[in-house]
């Protein structure tokens, strides 16, 4: 799956939620977050964040590989 890290945090651009063929991008309060069950691992959002915010899951920096259970529990908590 595919990750929205620390740089969408009180940007929340959404050009990737334009991109996504299967609609798995949710807006939270201050991030956007990917449903990890239902990313297809496509890619298409990746390069259009303004921010370089979103990751394939194993690229992800050290610094910020929180944000991938993050985007994880959003889920769980709604
Ligand atoms: Fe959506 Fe594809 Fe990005 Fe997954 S990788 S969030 S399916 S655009």
């Amino acid at each position: 799956t595919y990750t929205i890290a620390e740089p969408c945090v009180d940007v929340l651009d959404k050009a990737c939620i334009e991109e996504c063929p299967v609609d798995c991008i949710y807006e939270g309060n201050r991030m956007l977050y990917i449903h990890p069950d239902e990313c297809v691992d496509c890619g298409a959002c990746e390069p259009v964040c303004p921010v370089e915010a979103i990751f394939y899951e194993d690229d992800v920096p050290d610094e910020w590989v929180e944000y991938t259970a993050a985007n994880a529990d959003f889920f769980d908590e709604i």
